[in-house]
This record gives C-alpha cells, structure tokens and sequence, in this order.
C-alpha cells in the first residue's frame, strides 16, 4: 500500500505480509499433500486436519495484525494530518474501518496512473520499483502511482499540471510492521528517489 498526500509519499512495506502468506501456502500444501495421501476421516486425517485448521488460524491472525496495524497507522495519519478524503484504487475493507472514524472514502480508477512520467506527461512502463522516465525523472514506481491517482481525482487528467506538485518531491517514507509494537514505525526510504519535479 501506497499514499500520498501532496506533500509525502508512505509505502507500507510488504515484506513481512507476503512472507506470512508465503509460509501459510507452502505449509498448506504440505499439509494438503500429505492428506491427499491417507483415508478420508482416518485418525491421521483428522489429525492432518487440525493442524491444517490451526495453520490457517495463526496465519489468519498474523496477516490481519499487519493489515490492522497499517490500516490503524493510515487512519491516526489523516487524524494528524487533518485529511479528510481518501481516494483509493481497491482496498477490500479499508473502506468500512475509514468511514467509521469520520473520514470520506472515494474511488479512482487507475488506468495509466502508474505508467505517466509526473514530469513530462509521456507514458513508461516500469519493469521494477523504479519508475524512470526517458527523460531522466526517476521515483518509486508506486508513489507515482498515488501521485497520478490524486492527479487525476482532483483535475481530471493526467497531462496538465497541478500546483500542488510544484517544487521539491521528497523521497518516499517506509512505513515498516513491527510484531512487538502496538504501533508502526515509520523511517526515511533510503533508496535514492529524491528528485526535482517541476510538473
Ligand atoms: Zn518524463
């Protein structure tokens, strides 16, 4: 998950998401494999079963605590911030735990947004994280996502300028999960996006 805000851009980093839904499906399968072996409703079944109904369990609960924390940091943000409006592309739930604390969702749709150079207007297809236009500009590919989504949302369009994207753009923050803290920290991104936009 992305945002930003016309001043910063956060990324939620999803290391620790895809490697509990890495570790869930790879022990899944084994445990699906070694059931696929061993008679319906035989004692090993059952007992294959349980464990599989408990590996599904904690799992469950260590990938909503990182959704939690991170949907809980997005919202105590805009609370900070004095944000009233989010404009999202597709975030199952994030809309139910948004609107309850007063804060109105909206949608976007995205075509284009993460393939336009917020400089130049030309479109690139980005092969990795880096979004790096022909012309030089470079950023996180999807904090120009974010940024076209807002674009868009707020003038129509992805060609014409805005004055809110004049000036400096900061180098994306890193918004990390912590398993111990009731919290999420945030720390500056260390990979050089920092670049001049003068959009
Ligand atoms: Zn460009």
């Amino acid at each position: 998950m992305v945002t930003f805000d016309k001043k910063k851009s956060l990324i939620y980093n999803g290391g620790k998401l895809n490697s509990f839904i890495r570790f869930r499906n790879k022990e899944l399968g084994k445990i699906q494999n070694k059931m696929s072996k061993c008679k319906k409703y035989s004692n090993r079944w059952k007992k294959l079963n349980c464990g599989k109904k408990k590996l599904l369990l904690k799992s469950r609960n260590k990938i909503m605590d990182v959704l939690q924390k991170y949907i809980s940091y997005l919202i105590s943000y805009c609370v900070k911030n004095k944000v009233f409006l989010i404009v999202i592309v597709d975030i199952n739930g994030i809309r139910e735990n948004i609107s309850s604390v007063g804060i109105k969702v909206d949608y976007q749709e995205e075509t284009y947004t993460s393939q336009t150079c917020l400089e130049c207007g030309k479109r690139y297809k980005p092969t990795n994280r880096n979004y790096k236009c022909q012309y030089g500009f470079e950023y996180h590919r999807d904090s120009v996502g974010a940024i076209n989504i807002l674009k868009k949302y707020t003038i129509g369009t992805l060609k014409d300028k805005s004055d809110w994207l004049e000036g400096v753009l900061t180098s994306p923050y890193g918004v990390r999960y912590d398993s111990n803290s009731t919290s999420c920290q945030t720390d500056w991104n260390s990979r050089p996006f920092s670049q001049v936009v003068s959009v």
